[in-house]
């Protein structure tokens, strides 16, 4: 692997063109480097921004070795593209973060399983393949539970609740002979979570503590930084540190965390990439995710990641499109707002299509005025 550094003029390829891919994007051309995206649509919200963009699934080998060819180094906007397609992208170029991290943590099950090996604490749950594995797991979880797909589920997707007197095999039917695991339901106080970076030679930076709320399973608003005493945030930073060097991932990464009324931290999930609860960074911290991301996989030294003012970020979800689109005027009016929009041509109902950061210390405030923007912005029927 080189450890030269990559500098601006060198070309960084992304696998799959989301928002994420767009952001990093961004942020990348602004200080010299070129993008070269691979996703199945040439318009999605990365490749409008990209030098180059090739067109193909990301599970499609061939493609992906064609996109290799042209850059420096490969890195992901999702954690679903095939560890056995980066394995052999890593023949042709350095993939950061590389085909063992994403191995681990694409398959819920082994993520699960990768936790409990080096001892981090996480809601109780077990591997249901059918349904004479779900009495089983139910035994163990207890009821209500949830049982989520292994593979490729996000934002609730693949994901279903077992009340106590459902019929739990009917429930299990509607994941489609999908291999799951059960998780117990945890009654958290909180949701939390710690967005770091780990650099090339394992130096790490972490951003202030993010709390999010969710609203059907997606993101809702995160807020941060999130009030905290001292030795519960070290307690959060020693969590997330330890599963970024454990997994020896390099770029930015997000620890999702239940905190519980006792104080206890139970880790929910891992993403291995910039994450929904870090877009506060762009435009709150002297170095956004999206920066620090491109220095970690660059093999430079990581940013700053202090934040300069405190910060509320406020998803904007296709739901908001459904008569037309929304009535910008009403955040830009608002100076301490910013709008992101990701060039989605299709809101549809539950679609994450851009989202809103609102800079200002008074963060208690700025979550009422989200939420005044979000009813403004509703359509009223
Ligand atoms: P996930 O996609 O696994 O992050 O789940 C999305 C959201 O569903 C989480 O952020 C929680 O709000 C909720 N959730 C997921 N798993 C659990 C659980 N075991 N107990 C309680 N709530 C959960």
């Amino acid at each position: 692997m080189t450890m030269t550094p990559l500098v601006p003029g060198a070309t960084i390829g992304v696998l799959g063109g989301g928002q994420l891919g767009r952001m990093l994007a961004v942020t990348a051309r602004q200080m010299g480097y070129r993008i070269v995206v691979l996703d199945p649509s040439a318009r999605c919200p990365t490749a409008q921004v990209s030098d180059g963009v090739v067109v193909g699934a990301l599970d499609d080998l061939d493609a992906a070795r064609h996109l290799a060819k042209q850059v420096d180094v490969i890195t992901l906007d999702t954690e679903h593209v095939p560890a056995t397609i980066l394995a052999e992208l890593e023949t042709i170029v350095p993939v950061r973060p590389g085909a063992s991290v994403l191995r681990t943590i694409q398959d819920r099950l082994v993520q699960k399983e990768f936790l409990d090996r080096i001892g981090m604490p996480q809601a109780a749950w077990a591997p249901v393949g059918d349904a004479t594995e779900l009495e089983a797991a139910l035994a163990k979880v207890g009821r209500p539970a949830i049982l989520k797909v292994r593979r490729a589920g996000y934002d609730g997707k693949g994901q279903v609740r077992i009340e106590p007197d459902a019929d739990a095999p009917a429930q299990l039917a509607r994941l489609r002979g999908e291999l799951a695991v059960a998780e117990e339901v945890v009654n958290f106080t909180r949701e939390i979570s710690v967005i770091l970076a780990r650099g090339l030679g394992g130096e790490i930076q972490i951003y202030p503590i993010a709390e999010n709320a969710h609203r059907r399973h997606i993101l809702h608003t995160t807020r941060a930084p999130a009030a905290m005493a001292d030795a519960q945030r070290t307690r959060a930073h020693a969590v997330a540190v330890a599963v970024a060097e454990a997994l020896g991932h390099v770029g930015v990464m997000a620890v999702e965390m239940f905190e519980l009324a006792d104080g206890q931290l139970l880790v929910n999930e891992i993403a291995p990439r910039t994450h929904n609860s870090g877009h506060y960074t762009y435009g709150a911290c002297a170095t956004s995710q999206f920066e620090q991301h491109l220095r970690a996989v660059c093999g430079l030294p990581l940013g700053d990641p202090r934040a300069l003012t405190g910060a509320v970020m406020v998803n904007l979800i296709g739901d908001l499109w459904a008569a037309g689109p929304p009535a910008w005027h009403h955040v830009l009016a608002r100076p301490e707002a910013r709008l992101h929009l990701y060039g989605k041509d299709a809101p549809a109902p539950g679609r994450k299509m851009g989202h809103i950061v609102l800079l200002d210390d008074d963060t208690e405030r700025s979550l009422a005025t989200a939420e005044g923007l979000i009813s403004v912005l509703t359509p009223r029927s």
